[in-house]
């Protein structure tokens, strides 16, 4: 499933001018009130404004859709920005702990903070879309005099994912981050300023701001972090070893019998997800012996069949059916007779009830899936829908994700067995093909999650110099993923920026936090539901204990510090990766049998 925001927030939150709002006499508590009143008030309207000019412009992709939501999107974005910066006035005034908690949620609510002059932040806008611009018009031109050789990123990306062809894969990697080097002077501008505009706000820098949403010092949660990583990092070495071993069978001496196996080899431009080498490392006799995909084509399921069986997921769990608008107002199918974004999306559009999926629904087991992940978004926004505007997202920016997976995780053979798509569950000795295929996914994302904003942290808060952009940025890919660049990369290049979310400045820590905290809910769930199977095989579907759980967290919202939102589910305040472990411990046994005496690390 492709790493993105899945779900409509209140404002999408880059950057604009503003001046701060100058007052002369000293705010009080009752100014306080009154300017969270207005906020929500105005949040709401600008929020669903943008979500309707949203889901018309990505349903009925023209000139004029996409113009309106840009100006709709534009005025939460500016509104989101102005309030940030009124927040602080209020920073030592005595309010009562949910007026505070809605104060502290504004002013960490920002992605960028703009600089109050003027001329900055005009700069800073230029320089964002800039960038923005330079990766999304970004091509690799073998032939630089033939423009129709020129590879876009779905080029590239499946050149990546099929190529077995060493030479092939470097030109195609080596191509692809040609994009990035023009990108360097303004992103090293870009931090300059951005990190001023965090200053007024009272931050440190753009990486501290961004640190703050996690309801505890910014060291605190870095060091955090690392404790999760070094719970799994076990794993995920055992997969690298098993991989590189695999792919030297393939490649030969390009890839080192102990070293870091070079990038261009895992299936990815950015080496982040390495399912596409399954078929070089699937374990043998692996298959699972029935194909989902093949049984809803059989059947001829109907999209509308395949959203109702995941809907009755949610109601099996004790959750009401979704409104009568839902079934008039989605997008199943990609329509004929215009152009649609077909990328698999749940909205809330009046923030309250309207809630939607927008997918073009195809009779596989992955859009199968894909729909119980989505509805988990729906349920989530439902169930916080009580809560002030601006408590009415997810305890944390890894919660939404990792709910919407959780569910997908009780996707099981079982599972499928209870609704009568499958008559019998396979043996659980073909499980490691699965497990594989998961761990392919999931863990070898891990150390990539992680470290793109150890880089940009470091980046935003100086330790990394812009001499040694380049030199940090590889330091850490082989520090966590354990691989190398396929050839030299000097400080003249920007490797960086060539991955989608450091141009357009959008955090990924988010996204390591749904890798880790889908498995702990899923342990957690599945423990309430009382399943004694391996945690690979439990499914929560029917349970309405795990149910209950399930919304007693949901319906926290934003509402508290995320983790008493883990707790009111898992019975913890700490994330725990050991469910991680506990999930692919079948796997896991296998990898050390298969690496007895082979060398492990790198
Ligand atoms: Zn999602």
């Amino acid at each position: 499933m492709p790493r993105v925001v899945l779900s409509i927030v209140l404002f999408v939150l880059a950057s604009s001018a503003c001046s701060r709002g100058a007052s002369s006499s000293a705010p009080t508590a009752a100014d306080a009130k009154a300017f969270l009143a207005t906020v929500n008030e105005t949040t709401l309207k600008l929020g669903i404004e943008a979500n309707r000019a949203g889901w018309v412009q990505q349903t009925y992709i023209t000139d004029d859709t996409e113009a309106l939501a840009a100006r709709t999107g534009q005025a939460a974005n500016d509104a989101g920005a102005r309030f940030a910066k009124e927040a602080t006035k209020f920073d030592h005034v005595d309010v009562p702990p949910t007026e505070r908690r809605e104060l502290t949620v504004l002013k960490t609510a920002l992605v960028v903070a703009s600089p109050s002059d003027p001329k900055e932040s005009d700069e800073l806008s230029k320089i964002m879309a800039r960038l923005e611009s330079m990766y999304g018009k970004g091509k690799w031109c073998p032939e630089p005099s033939k423009p129709e050789s020129c590879k876009t990123i779905d080029d590239v990306t499946r050149i990546m994912a099929t190529s077995r062809n060493e030479r092939e894969l470097r030109a195609a990697w080596e191509g692809w981050h040609t994009i990035a080097p023009p990108m360097r002077k303004d992103y090293e501008r870009f931090v300059e300023l951005s990190n001023k505009g965090a200053r007024e706000l009272g931050f440190a820098d753009t990486g501290a701001m961004w640190r703050a949403k996690y309801d505890m010092p910014p060291d605190a949660f870095t060091s955090e972090l690392d404790r999760l990583w070094n719970q799994v990092r076990p794993l995920y070495v055992k997969l690298h070893a098993y991989t590189r071993l695999r792919l030297r069978e393939k490649y030969g001496d390009v890839v080192p019998a102990n070293g870091p196996i070079p990038a261009h080899l895992l299936g990815n431009i950015w080496a982040q997800e390495w399912t596409n080498v399954y078929p070089l490392v699937a374990p043998p006799n692996a298959d699972p012996g029935f194909s989902l995909t093949d049984i809803l084509k059989k059947r001829d399921m109907p999209p509308l069949d395949m959203v109702r069986t995941g809907e009755r997921f949610y109601t099996s769990l004790g959750f009401a059916v979704l409104p009568k608008t839902f079934w008039e107002r989605s997008l199943f199918v990609r329509p004929r007779d215009r152009d649609v974004v077909c990328h698999a999306s749940a909205w809330d559009v009046d923030l309250e009830s309207d809630l939607r999926i927008k997918m073009c629904i195809e009779q596989t087991a992955d859009d199968f899936t894909t729909i119980h992940h989505e509805l988990g978004h729906n349920f989530y926004q439902r169930a916080y829908k009580d809560l002030p505007v601006l408590f009415r997202d997810s305890a944390n920016d890894g919660f939404h994700e990792a709910i919407g997976d959780t569910i997908a995780l009780s996707v099981t053979p079982e599972y499928l067995v209870r609704i009568g798509l499958l008559d019998k569950a396979p043996d659980m000795s073909r499980d490691l093909g699965l497990l594989m295929t998961r761990a392919l996914d999931k863990i070898s994302f891990l150390p990539f999650g992680l470290l793109i904003d150890q880089w940009r942290w470091q980046v935003f808060s100086g330790e990394i110099a812009p001499a040694s952009y380049n030199k940090a940025w590889w330091d850490l890919r082989l520090k966590y993923q354990g691989v190398a660049p396929p050839s030299a990369r000097g400080e003249e290049l920007f490797d960086p920026g060539a991955k989608y979310h450091v141009p357009d400045n959008t955090p990924y820590t988010r996204y390591f936090l749904a890798d880790i905290l889908q498995f702990q809910f899923h342990r957690a769930l599945s423990q309430i539901a009382g399943c004694k199977l391996p945690l690979n095989r439990c499914s929560i579907y029917e349970s309405a204990a795990a149910g209950q759980r399930l919304n007693a967290m949901l319906s926290m919202g934003l509402s508290r510090p995320w983790p008493e939102a883990l707790d009111a589910l898992t019975g913890t305040k700490q994330m725990d990766a050991t469910a991680i472990l506990d999930y692919f411990a079948p796997l896991s046994t296998w990898l050390d049998e298969q690496l007895k005496g082979k060398p492990v690390g790198w």
